[in-house]
């Protein structure tokens, strides 16, 4: 009687309920959420001041030495530290924190025996042969960035995507933890209006070379 009835009720809703949900089309996909905002930064690895005047250094002016890149006051210290690259090193960097990294940040291959050790802008690096020492100074900021923060990859662009001329050697900035080469570091506050268009145009960059090294 009523249990009875109420049961086939029941049984009933139950059944017209899944054989609604085996016909009804699969729910639409929700709207994707906005994408969060790209933050654009330039980790910088620099002395702390000037090793000619000692005055703070403005982090828009360096020099490359044969030893690694220096940041300097003004431009006149340019002048000053090529006539004596060693010592104004030597004072640019007068601490050096050593690093414990596995892989060469050169060539990616694991250290085995004694590693190379070069002393770069204030860290202590193990390269995996004297080979990749030039390398590591050329690109010292790149390989730093890579080495502090094992979240960064390389996007691999060969064209500045601010620019379209070809990038500058060791000159880069981070949309997120994407690592995009730039033909100059004043590039930067363009990629900070439109990051996100900036790192698809980079990363198209790099398809394109890619694509290109393959044929
Ligand atoms: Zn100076
Ligand atoms: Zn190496």
């Amino acid at each position: 009687m009523a249990n009875g009835t109420m049961r086939r009720t029941v049984g009933k809703a139950l059944g017209a309920l899944l054989f609604a949900a085996a016909v009804l089309p699969a729910q639409a996909p929700p709207s994707p959420a906005p994408a969060p905002a790209l933050e654009v930064t330039v980790p910088s690895f620099t002395n702390k001041s000037c090793p000619v005047m000692g005055k703070p250094i403005s982090s828009r002016l360096f020099t490359d030495t044969a030893y690694g890149r220096i940041w300097i006051c003004c431009k006149g210290c340019n002048k000053k530290i090529a006539q004596d690259e060693a010592a104004a090193w030597k004072s640019a960097y007068p601490v050096v924190k050593a690093l414990d990294n596995k892989l060469c940040p050169v060539s990616g291959k694991p250290i085995e025996g004694e590693p190379t050790l070069l002393s770069l802008q204030g860290y202590e690096l193990r390269l995996h042969s004297p080979e990749c020492v030039a390398a590591a100074r050329a690109e010292s900021q790149v390989v730093l960035a890579k080495l502090l923060q094992p979240n960064v990859t390389e996007v691999g662009n060969v064209n500045c995507p601010v620019t379209g001329t070809p990038v500058a050697k060791n000159t880069f900035c981070l949309i997120g933890e994407q690592l995009v080469r730039l033909s100059s570091i004043d590039c930067v506050d363009a990629v900070k209006k439109e990051p996100r268009a900036m790192l698809e145009k980079a990363q198209a960059d790099a398809r394109a070379a890619a694509a290109s090294k393959g044929q």
